[in-house]
């Protein structure tokens, strides 16, 4: 590395265009720069190292001087996207440096510069790489924080808690975090690991950038965003992030709306976890999302916008009432509902195009997208004195018919113009009398070639002579060698060819100088119209960008409509009380792929509010849970709902915690994500919450678990009273249902006929305690004399079931044959149960098997032993869990282990 850098010094002045390019890279040492050479993008020295690893592309070397070459990798302009998201995903920054003048009319090197630095939050171009900013400002205890969006102009800027903090991220998914210097963000890091981090210097924050960010938008003070006064401190990430966005894009900033206040208070709670568990627009590997199997859009602005709607589930009823009521109208007039789509699928993604239009990646195709979708919005507007519904008056009030501005690019824009904007082929004619002059100048060329050929074939006799054009040479009279003693004295000749001489007059060159001249002056003249069109239209940005926003919502809305009608949802009743009916609910995601699902029914109230819900493995368990937390997820968008009838009582936020996840690959234990995740849900669950538990506890021992689970419903069905759903193969929790009122058992209903089982995936009242789990390892194909075994030992312990598990004395029943193998289950079964799950201990009672040469032991006769067990056992019993708080239970759990080890 260094002695690459010390070559890069001494190569300096080797040539000039290795001076040029080291200018340019001492003021972007931490960007990879793309150095544009012809039809290449290159990488020198140590960027060239970095781009043929990152892009899997050969490293070659460029000479430079006589005797030197430095090491180089390129790639094609043309397809530079793809390497350039490559790049960037991998975390770079990438200075895009071009050629600034034509190296055909340049005299000496070139004049490059670069113009836009790309990062993983700015890269807006393309549509697939989603890229956003963050912008984290510390606000004593809490954030202030800011998320551009380039590539539609969304601004935002909010104050949040930290659990806030990761929800929102959770959404919006930003690729690039900017933070000052030193900001620590631990909790953020282990949640997202792939978001790339960027510490800015102090002024991209303080008072001077703060009022840049209010001149930018015109405004006096921060109320003028629409933040309350008290809220200042939300003008640091704000404007950390236009100035990022600014010094990134340099000249050629998108269009970005005026910042607006983010108000996590206007929608329920959908912490990060419930997002994630729920897959409600990201699935988990090998699933489906939510959002994938429902989404109707027909536009990108539509997309987005339900994917909004999705994960900021409305609080206000009033609110939910009033989408409700669009959606109803939508699904009940088919006539408008399809008109509405039939539009919006020749609609663009405006707002893209809109954001584009100020930006140096507008083509003019791009313009014609926009023109024709504008059209569109005439024809949708027109719609607008056929609804009813409030939020649909509302969305056609806000779109704007620009009938005037689509007659203007109809008449200026060609209709299939290059992708380039300086070739000319823009402009329509009529437009610009100096324009059509020239290329009325330019097609009477054509003539008056012809008329001047018959002249010199008249003048000469030369029958055979030609006049011809080609972009080396310009304008030539092309003669045959046997007629060369025919040619006049003032023909000058330019080119002599094996069978043919290339002449040029005076009165040719003349009109070659006077035709190319009208060619340049045609491309520069369109492109000034052109640019003069593009400012005209980016003045109108924030207004078509208006439209575009109520597009969308539209979109969104006719979506919900649409996947009601296809898959006959019902309108919910929404209340504001306690109760909860929902009638033959299903799981709209496990249903789209399972052909006889069978709906199952949510009945909670005052009397009934904490349901837990035993049942074999596969019997159905986290599919029903989950499916009623998606139903009600649906019903605070506005939407129908997958179920025959549903009345719900709102709530103010949904809460899960499913399964072990990603836990593993993040590093932490199990049962520490398992505890961080029910923190969550203590802090921040309400009375008015629905929560969702699958197997609480499941990541440590048998006894921890369950004490933990049994403490935490405790809490939540006594103190909270929140209205919970909890997958349990702790059949002990079931005990729980005579001791507070609210609690009630649920199973998953099985149909034994004799040896075979069946599952019915259907939930009742009662619970059970089979778990048939020696049925499904049969299933799995686990040995005939094996699974005969594993009956008689459950035969035994439930024949034993009042008595404490230590006092079975199993080897009664024991054969010769599997002494050996009960053996070895009494060693596991004694670490589950006496030790926590530490590596020291595991390899301990390893070693203890090794070396146990006695003959068989009793089962669990051993523990009796250990009287550091007996005490520790003791205490726990003395424990009244009643009155622990969890965060007491952990502490006195942490005790209890060190104690152990
Ligand atoms: P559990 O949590 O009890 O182990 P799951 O909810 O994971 O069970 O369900 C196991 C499988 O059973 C699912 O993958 C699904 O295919 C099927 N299943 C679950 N619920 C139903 C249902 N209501 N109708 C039909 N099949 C279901
Ligand atoms: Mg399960």
């Amino acid at each position: 590395m260094v002695k690459g850098k010390n070559r890069a010094k001494e190569d300096r002045n080797l040539t000039p265009m290795l001076a040029q390019y080291h200018k340019i890279k001492d003021e972007y040492p931490d960007a990879l720069v793309l150095y544009r050479l012809g039809d290449f993008y290159e990488m020198f020295y140590e960027d060239a190292y970095i781009g043929a690893k990152d892009l899997n592309i050969v490293l070659t070397k460029k000479r430079v001087g006589k005797n030197k070459e430095i090491p180089m990798c390129g790639i094609p302009y043309h397809s530079a996207d793809g390497y350039i998201s490559r790049l960037v995903s991998k975390g770079h920054k990438v200075a895009i440096c071009e050629q600034l003048e034509d190296a055909s009319q340049s005299k000496g090197i070139v004049k490059r510069d670069v113009i836009r630095v790309i990062t993983p939050g700015t890269y807006f171009d393309n549509e697939k790489f989603k890229s956003s900013l963050l912008a984290i400002y510390n606000s004593r205890g809490n954030y202030a924080i800011a998320y551009l969006d380039l590539s539609t102009g969304d601004f935002l800027g909010g104050l949040l808690d930290i659990d806030e903090l990761i929800s929102f991220i959770g959404k919006f998914q930003p690729k690039e975090i900017v933070i000052p210097k030193g900001l620590q963000l631990e909790k953020i890091k282990e949640n997202f690991k792939s978001i790339h981090i960027s510490e800015l210097p102090d002024d991209y924050f303080d008072n001077e950038a703060q009022r840049e960010l209010l001149k930018y938008f015109n405004t006096a003070h921060i109320s003028g965003f629409g933040f309350q006064i008290g809220e200042e401190i939300i003008l640091a990430p704000l404007s950390a992030l236009l100035k990022y966005a600014r010094i990134t894009q340099k000249s050629f900033l998108p269009f970005i709306t005026k910042p607006k206040p983010y108000r996590e208070d206007l929608y329920i709670r959908l912490d990060y976890s419930a997002q994630k568990h729920l897959e409600v627009i990201y699935s988990n590997e090998g699933n489906i999302s939510l959002y994938k199997v429902i989404d109707r859009t027909l536009t990108g602005m539509g997309k987005r916008r339900l994917k909004f709607l999705l994960l900021h589930p409305l609080k206000d009823i009033n609110q939910i009432k009033e989408r409700q009521e669009a959606v109803e109208e939508l699904i009940k007039d088919k006539k408008l509902r399809g008109n509405i789509r039939d539009i919006l699928n020749n609609i663009f993604d405006i707002e893209r195009l809109v954001s584009k239009v100020s930006s140096n990646t507008l083509t003019p195709r791009d313009f014609v997208a926009l023109r024709e979708s504008l059209k569109n919005v005439q024809k949708l507007k027109a719609l607008e004195n056929n609804v009813k519904s409030k939020i649909l008056k509302d969305i056609f009030s806000k779109i704007e018919d620009y009938t005037w501005l689509v007659d203007k690019l109809e008449r200026y824009l060609e209709d299939n113009p290059p992708i380039h904007l300086k070739e000319g082929g823009l402009i329509k004619k009529g437009v610009n009398k100096d324009l059509d002059e020239l290329k009325e100048i330019k097609d009477k060329g054509k003539d008056w070639v012809r008329t001047y050929q018959d002249e010199l074939r008249r003048e000469t006799g030369i029958q055979s002579l030609k006049i011809g054009f080609n972009k080396v040479m310009g304008y030539y009279i092309e003669i045959t060698k046997p007629n060369l003693r025919f040619v006049p004295d003032y023909f000058r000749r330019r080119q002599t060819l094996s069978n043919s001489e290339r002449f040029i007059t005076e009165k040719l060159q003349r009109f070659e100088e006077k035709i190319l001249s009208a060619d340049e002056k045609i491309k520069a003249l369109e492109y000034e119209i052109f640019m003069g069109l593009r400012e005209e239209v980016s003045l109108l940005s924030a207004r078509i960008g208006e439209t575009a926003k109520a597009i969308g919502m539209l979109d969104a809305l006719q979506s919900l409509a649409q996947i009601s009608v296809e898959k006959n949802w019902v309108k919910p009743e929404l209340t504001e009380g306690y109760t909860i009916d929902i009638q033959e609910g299903y799981h709209p995601v496990i249903k789209e792929f399972s052909e006889d699902f069978t709906p199952n029914s949510l009945k909670m109230n005052e009397k009934s509010y904490f349901h837990i819900i035993t049942g074999p493995n596969m019997a159905g368990k986290s599919t029903f849970i989950r499916q009623m937390a998606i139903i009600i997820l649906l019903a605070h968008t506005g939407s129908f709902i997958p179920a025959e009838e549903g009345k719900i009582g709102i709530v103010d936020g949904i809460f899960t915690r499913i399964g072990s996840g990603d836990a593993l690959a993040r590093g932490l234990s199990t049962f520490m994500v398992e505890m961080l995740e029910m923190a969550n849900i203590i802090n921040n669950a309400t009375s008015k919450s629905f929560i969702v538990l699958d197997e609480v506890g499941r990541g440590t021992s048998t006894y921890d678990g369950l004490s933990i689970a049994w403490a935490i419903s405790e809490y939540l069905a006594n103190k909270l009273k929140v209205r919970t759903l909890f997958a349990t193969h702790y059949h002990e929790l079931t005990k729980l249902e005579q001791e507070i009122e609210g609690v009630k058992n649920f199973h998953m209903h099985v149909d034994e006929e004799g040896e075979k089982i069946r599952f019915l995936y259907k939930v009742m009242e009662g619970f059970t305690n089979k778990s048939y789990g020696i049925h499904v390892a049969e299933l799995a194909g686990l040995k005939k004399e094996i699974i005969n075994r594993a009956n008689e030992i459950l035969k035994h312990f439930e024949e034993n079931q009042n008595k404490n598990l230590k006092d079975i004395d199993i080897s009664e029943s024991l054969t010769e044959k599997n002494k050996k193998e009960l053996k070895q289950f009494s060693k596991e079964f004694k670490k589950d149960s006496t030790k926590t799950n530490s590596f020291n201990e595991d390899l301990k009672s390893e070693q203890d098997l090794k070396n146990d040469n006695s003959e068989q032991l009793p089962l669990f006769k051993n523990l009796e032993k250990n009287t550091k067990y007996e005490e520790i056992i003791k205490e726990i019993e003395s424990l009244d869990i009643a009155t622990l708080t969890p965060l007491e239970a952990l502490i006195k759990l942490n005790e209890l282990k060190t104690r152990l080890k």
